[in-house]
């Protein structure tokens, strides 16, 4: 108890309180996880020590909910799942599709998911759930053809030729240049002979033009795999960005990666908060922060029940 009491004490003298009428951790009756619990809050606010702290959140009071009554019904396929299906992108009977938050993006989302990518696993779901106008998930090989949308598409890889995010519209600017000026005067000549031209003259392509990316790609699978798929010719030439480097909170830790290698959920989470600044040139006021809604309840579940288990072995040690 002086733990939670301390958390909420941290959190008064953070002047959180006003904004989170009430946080308790409460221990759940029966089962070996604690919760946390929060009501009439707007935003909201985990423990202090959570990396996934500060998030805008929706109310997660259904996910709460659902988490106490157990597994539910899929109302398209019929399957007994937690929380959603994996399989249907819905969520289940017990998460009414209208307590859970829509989240709007400023462009589209494409996921490639690989095949032998355990569905229950991904968080690419997470975002197909909370975006579903904005979010399409694929599973390799069936992808679209992005042939002739190289100046509009990228896909997210941190490879040798990758740039960051605030540089895409100016190399999209481009490959529009280079694609007028193939059509009107060098019909012949490939692109990559003009390139040192291009480097000269392009100073003033960020001015003034705005975004042109209306679609970034994401890979879901695992390092192996996602090679696999970047080899495929529907995916070569396709501008590549890299993430800033971030630590992840991903609870199933890929063998051997570092901490650095991101879930899905947060990968694209954090690209939205990098376009929202860098490019679209507005201050990030938490309006993604929902693409976490999922995760991050997940997360603290996972988190407490590690801290309950710890807890039992402490008990038993000492
Ligand atoms: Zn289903």
């Amino acid at each position: 108890m002086l733990r939670v009491f301390g958390i909420v004490l941290k959190l008064w003298f953070e002047g959180r309180m006003s904004v989170t009428t009430s946080v308790f951790l409460e221990e759940s009756k029966g089962n070996n996880s604690h919760f946390v619990e929060r009501s009439q809050s707007q935003a909201v606010f985990i423990a202090a020590e959570d990396p996934l702290q500060n998030l805008c959140l929706a109310s997660q009071e259904v996910l709460q909910k659902a988490q106490r009554s157990g597994r539910s019904k899929c109302l398209k396929c019929g399957g007994s799942r937690m929380f959603y299906c994996y399989t249907c992108y819905v969520p289940v009977e017990n998460v009414p599709t209208e307590q859970i938050p829509f989240v709007k993006l400023p462009l589209k989302i494409d996921i490639i998911k690989h095949p032998n990518e355990t569905d229950g696993k991904s968080t690419a779901v997470h975002a197909k759930l909370l975006a579903p106008e904005f979010v399409n998930i694929y599973t390799y090989p069936c992808i679209p053809e992005y042939e002739g949308k190289d100046h509009e598409v990228a896909l997210v890889f941190p490879g040798p030729q990758s740039i960051s995010i605030k540089d895409i519209s100016f190399h999209l600017q481009k490959r529009i240049q280079n694609k007028d000026r193939g059509k009107n005067d060098e019909p012949d000549k490939p692109c990559f002979k003009r390139k040192k031209t291009e480097e000269q003259e392009g100073c003033d392509l960020n001015e003034g033009k705005g975004t042109t990316l209306k679609k970034i790609i994401f890979i879901d699978s695992t390092w192996n795999q996602t090679n696999k798929i970047l080899t495929d010719e529907r995916l070569q030439g396709l501008l590549q960005v890299e993430l800033k480097t971030r630590k992840t909170c991903f609870w199933r830790h890929q063998k051997g990666k570092p901490d650095t290698f991101l879930s899905t959920i947060e990968a694209i989470y954090y690209f939205l908060v990098d376009y929202h600044t860098d490019i679209l040139k507005e201050k990030y006021r938490g309006q993604y922060d929902n693409l976490l809604f999922f995760y991050s309840f997940m997360y603290q579940l996972i988190k407490n029940a590690k801290y309950a288990g710890d807890k039992e072995s402490t008990k038993l040690t000492h």
